[in-house]
């Protein structure tokens, strides 16, 4: 009998701007995997919090927002790309523009947030063939994850990159606050008191600057295939 190889769940974190939603979408794709967006997550908090005006520092009112939001993924039909959604409205454009990019590490560093997502991904990821991206999934949201990444890239690179993809979706900007959002979005992340961005020790490291993202995930699927060959059940 051909053996079945068993579901894993794929941890791929890293720095703001490195092709970890490219390469994970594109893995999550190859392997018939659920892909999980939990930056996407992070940006629709922020969405609802600008829109309605909250103070991030009023525990109250937060936890309060937070028991009106509902985060969900559904696929659009034509191109079949995961879209986020908010409360049932399709916010996938709403929440990658520069105003929600400004204040999403600010949102993300509060704990009550945090939790509220994190117990969100975690029953997402229960049953396993998830790959997930983010800063903290191979530290905090699925510390035993089977294959884990940490993804990087030099500045330059990372803005030019965010900058282009920006513009395919219609979405205005200048290299400059794009490489100052992803390098103050960095120090936010890497420094803040709760589950901070960095590389859990048993996580693969890859520097993006100078490979193209066919060869990111053809990095990935090897690491993943190489331990799927070695831990098949038969
Ligand atoms: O991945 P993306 O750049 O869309 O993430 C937006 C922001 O959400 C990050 O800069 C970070 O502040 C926050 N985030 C986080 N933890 C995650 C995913 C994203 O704190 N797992």
């Amino acid at each position: 009998m051909t053996p079945i190889p068993h579901k894993i769940n794929i941890a791929i974190d890293g720095h703001s701007g490195c092709g970890k939603s490219t390469t994970a979408k594109a893995v999550a794709q190859k392997l018939h995997y659920i892909y999980i967006d939990t930056g996407a997550m992070y940006r629709a908090i922020t969405l609802f919090f600008i829109r309605n005006h909250i103070d991030l520092k009023d525990k109250k009112a937060v936890q309060e927002a937070l028991s009106n939001i509902s985060i969900g993924f559904k696929r659009e039909s034509q191109s079949g790309q995961p879209n986020t959604y908010l409360n049932e409205e399709n916010v996938e454009y709403d929440i990658r523009t520069p105003v929600v990019a400004s204040k999403v590490s600010d949102v993300a560093a509060i704990e009550e947030v945090r939790k509220f997502l994190v117990d969100q991904q975690r029953e997402i990821g229960k049953n396993k063939g998830v790959v997930m991206d983010g800063r903290d999934i191979g530290t905090v949201v699925f510390p035993d994850a089977e294959c884990k990444f940490f993804i990087t890239a030099n500045a330059d690179v990372r803005a030019e990159r965010r900058l282009k993809e920006l513009k395919e979706n219609g979405i205005q900007d200048t290299l400059e606050s794009v490489r100052e959002n992803l390098l103050k979005r960095d120090e936010i992340d890497s420094n803040r008191t709760i589950s901070p961005l960095k590389k859990a020790e048993d996580a693969h490291l890859i520097d993006t600057s100078y490979i193209t993202i066919d060869e990111q995930v053809q990095e990935v699927l090897d690491v993943v295939r190489s331990y799927l060959n070695q831990h098949n059940s038969h």
